[in-house]
């Protein structure tokens, strides 16, 4: 391909482009291919022989395509939104010019300059501590690829200082705290590292957060039996229900053990930390007093498009401590120097993307003005769920209290006298079945503690009020019709 070509096909990618999002409402939220669909319908080997461009960028259109989920659809309720935006297309095509793995700031001066000044833009528009600047060169921030490895490089580097401090600690004595509504990620870690978690119990009555008596009890026991937990991961937005752990109590009760690492797990509700009226709510001021690390993923809620997910550390020297490795052909001189950062000592991976373009052209082209709208536009349409849901207490009801854009609601127990728990969830189970079966809306299930429930997040940039509107009456008339079929 020449770059006259190029220019052809990079036209037609991009009128494509404006076409499935201008057409986007008119498709179904859910692709109908069956598992294997695409297997059957491509070649069991590369081609031979070189194939046109225009062929294959058909192809994509006719055959890749139609097996997409559209997260940026307006009525695509489900996990958490995947709000990426067409600035950030246009980030991420600028950053396929610069094809190079950046791992060293020689490598390419700009890759590590932009990152470096784009993750202090998102501290600052997140209220967080100017601790966390790289501009302040003891803290600083790097662009991860996700949330899981955010928390298992928090981990590795917990792990560090904690052995520095007591090298003597066997690893099987290690202990990862984080609660039951963590995301996997913290099991995961575990997994990967071969290290134990334990996985706190949380009350509903607390609104499934983390209290720090709870804790301290739990440090202490653990102690006693000679174990030595040495990092917890609270979560300011957990995935079922939108929780947030008592980050200040926490804190304070790891005042009394400064050696615990605090990770905190803000992938989705993060982006919420850039309206100043949340920040309280959010913990905001505790996580700047007390955190050690923090995680929000740009490419939740943030207005940037996989993969992009921002770390900051409070001291970037237990980062670089744990995962320093640099044999004779890594080392530079201005890395010898000390004078710039390498971000390979900071992540898993050498090679990394140009992450940071996609971030700069997200936070220029909206603004913080912009970028604020955008959270509390999605959160005052959750609400507009809420209250539908508050409307019809006969038939459905809130489990837990909304957290911003997401709510979690079931079919009220009073909807069919004398139900028992069992069969309430066993209902509530064959509701979510019946709106999964839908492909004009996407919602997706949790369990709060033993109660079956369903989700409801806002958060695609196109969802307009109407759009919720459908999709209560959607979930309010397949409560009725799940109601009927299981009574019958
Ligand atoms: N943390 C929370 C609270 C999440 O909800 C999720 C995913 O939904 C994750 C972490 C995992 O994020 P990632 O896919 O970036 O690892």
């Amino acid at each position: 391909m020449n770059t006259e070509q190029f220019r052809r096909a990079g036209y037609q990618a991009i009128d494509r482009i404006c076409d499935h999002y201008n057409s986007m409402e008119e498709k179904a939220v859910k692709p109908s291919v069956e598992p294997g669909y695409l297997q059957k319908a491509l070649p069991s080997a590369p081609p031979t022989k070189g194939e046109d461009i225009e062929v294959i960028a058909n192809d994509f259109q006719d055959l890749i395509m139609p097996g997409v989920m559209h997260w940026q659809h307006p009525s695509f309720f489900a996990y958490f939104p995947a709000a990426g935006t067409l600035e950030s297309i246009i980030g991420d095509l600028y950053a396929s010019t610069a094809m190079n793995p950046g791992f060293n700031w020689m490598c390419s001066p700009a890759c590590t300059e932009l990152e470096n000044v784009t993750m202090d833009w998102a501290a600052s528009l997140y209220g967080l501590s100017k601790d966390f600047y790289n501009s302040a060169n003891v803290g600083g921030g790097v662009i991860q690829t996700n949330a899981s490895e955010c928390a298992m490089l928090a981990i590795v580097a917990a792990r560090s200082r904690y052995l520095m401090l007591y090298p003597d600690v066997p690893m099987e004595k290690l202990v990862i705290y984080v609660t039951t509504q963590t995301h996997s990620l913290g099991l995961k870690a575990g997994l990967v590292l071969g290290l134990s978690v334990y996985a706190f119990p949380v009350r509903t009555e607390d609104n499934l957060s983390l209290r720090g008596e709870d804790l301290r009890e739990i440090i202490e026991m653990d102690r006693a039996e000679g174990k030595h937990p040495f990092v917890i991961i609270g979560t300011v937005g957990t995935t079922s229900s939108g929780a947030i752990d008592n980050i200040d109590e926490i804190g304070e009760t790891l005042s009394d053990y400064p050696e615990i690492w605090l990770h905190i797990d803000a992938a989705w509700l993060g982006a919420a930390f850039s309206c100043p009226e949340y920040r309280e709510r959010c913990r905001v001021p505790a996580i700047n007093e007390y955190a050690d690390s923090v995680c929000v993923n740009f490419h939740k809620w943030g207005l940037v498009s996989l993969d992009c997910s921002g770390m900051w550390v409070r001291n970037r020297k237990h980062l670089t401590e744990a995962l320093d490795i640099t044999p004779p052909f890594l080392r530079s001189s201005e890395g010898d120097a000390g004078t710039v950062i390498d971000y390979r000592n900071w992540s898993l991976a050498l090679g990394r993307r140009f992450r940071s373009a996609k971030l700069w052209f997200v936070l220029r082209s909206f603004g913080v003005e912009g970028y604020q709208a955008h959270i509390r536009r999605s959160i005052s349409l959750g609400e507009i769920f809420v209250e539908r849901v508050r409307e019809h207490p006969e038939l459905l009801e809130l489990v837990v209290p909304p957290s911003f854009s997401l709510s979690v609601f079931r079919i009220a127990p009073r909807a069919v006298p004398d139900i028992s728990a069992d069969e309430l969830n066993e209902l509530n189970e064959l509701y979510y079945r019946n709106i999964d079966k839908r492909k004009d809306i996407m919602l997706t299930r949790t369990e709060l503690n033993g109660v079956h429930c369903v989700r409801f997040v806002t958060g695609a940039l196109e969802t307009k009020p109407h759009h919720i509107e459908s999709a209560f009456a959607i979930c309010s008339e397949t409560a009725k019709a799940s109601i009927k079929e299981y009574i019958e």
